[in-house]
């Protein structure tokens, strides 16, 4: 984002207007925390905002403020048609292409006449918007909140709300800040998002410590199914609908869930094949260490993408075939999954 965009920006937010922000699909805490922090924030400069979400969130996300008034697009589909409709602007959060808020979502939104405004940092951003500020260095879409923040030289203006929910995307989108994407700069505005009042332990809390029994024996379940491929530096985890229905799945509960694969001591590829319950498809989640690209892969062979090292994707196959398929592709990147990154 140029200087001259930033200054275009400052100028369009100079007066109140109506805007809307709009995260991914299934939105995820970075998601959910970039939105209602910039929701607070524009609030905060006297705008009227509303987050239309295409769907719902977990309910570990639910204590950020203001999320009781977040609108969602397949149930309260007039109500969010009409904030799209009465927009002046939409900002487009943690997503890269129209599809990723689901095809009814997207071809509502590709009728919108105003503009957009993309903050994201995932790869190969569509050229949607007016204004794109892309970094996939960037840890979290929180984070580049905070920064477009700065960018307005408006960091005064972050309070407690705003703070706690961007520390929480960064929290989510870093695994706690362990992932290699979390830097020096992360850490620095994790440090001024708790002097200015995110209460950091209780976040954790909030996210991290209250599972269901469900949730917890439906983990057990996952761990049973682990399957390590030690040649292919690989494992990967299934979840039948019939073992996610006996354990009262809920929104959420299989987050995190693949990297107890990518845990486990050598491995560079880890997957997760979820057969999801309303949409009729196996949905994956893929993790990996070092060089090898995720994103790569689930774009070639899964009609999905997402990061180097975290990514998602598709198949409209059974679970049988779609494990068959993910197995098989091993032996053409045996040279690229031996590069371990624990040496
Ligand atoms: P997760 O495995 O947590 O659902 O997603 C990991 C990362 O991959 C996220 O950044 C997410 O946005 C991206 N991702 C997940 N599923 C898909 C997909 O189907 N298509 C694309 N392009 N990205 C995905
Ligand atoms: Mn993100």
């Amino acid at each position: 984002m140029t200087t001259n965009e930033i200054k275009e920006i400052k100028q369009l937010l100079s007066s109140p207007k109506n805007l809307v922000i709009v995260p991914h699909r299934n939105p995820d805490g970075d998601a959910v925390g970039s939105s209602l922090g910039l929701l607070h924030f524009l609030q905060k400069m006297d705008h009227k905002v509303t987050v239309v979400a295409p769907n719902d969130f977990p309910d570990f996300l639910k204590w950020m403020p203001q999320t009781n008034k977040v609108l969602k697009y397949d149930v309260q589909n007039r109500q969010s048609k009409r904030a799209i409709d009465e927009a002046d602007f939409i900002f487009l959060l943690d997503f890269n292409a129209l599809h990723r808020t689901g095809s009814d979502m997207q071809s509502y939104l590709e009728k919108y006449k105003g503009d957009f405004i993309m903050i994201d940092h995932h790869q190969q951003p569509d050229a949607i918007a007016r204004f794109t500020y892309s970094d996939t260095s960037i840890c979290s879409t929180c984070q580049m909140v905070y920064h477009f923040i700065e960018k307005l030289e408006m960091v005064d203006l972050v309070d407690a709300a705003i703070a706690s929910c961007l520390y929480a995307g960064i929290m989510t989108d870093t695994g706690s800040f362990r992932f290699a994407s979390t830097t020096s700069t992360t850490h620095r505005i994790i440090a001024d998002l708790i002097d200015k009042g995110a209460e950091n332990a209780k976040i954790h809390n909030q996210v991290y410590d209250t599972n269901s029994i469900g949730r917890l024996h439906l983990l057990g379940v996952a761990m049973n199914n682990l399957v390590v491929i030690p040649e292919y530096n690989a494992a990967y985890i299934t979840m039948t609908r019939k073992e996610l229905d006996a354990h009262d799945f809920q929104k959420g509960d299989t987050e995190g869930v693949v990297n107890y694969a990518l845990s486990v001591k050598g491995i560079v590829l880890a997957a997760i094949f979820i057969e999801d319950p309303d949409q009729g498809i196996i949905k994956i989640s893929l993790r990996s260490k070092g060089s090898f690209s995720v994103n790569k892969f689930a774009r070639n062979h899964f009609d999905g993408g997402g990061h180097d090292n975290a990514s998602g994707g598709r198949t409209e196959l059974s679970i049988e075939e779609t494990v068959e398929k993910f197995v098989s592709l091993l032996p053409q990147y045996k040279d690229d999954l031996s590069v371990s990154y624990e040496n």
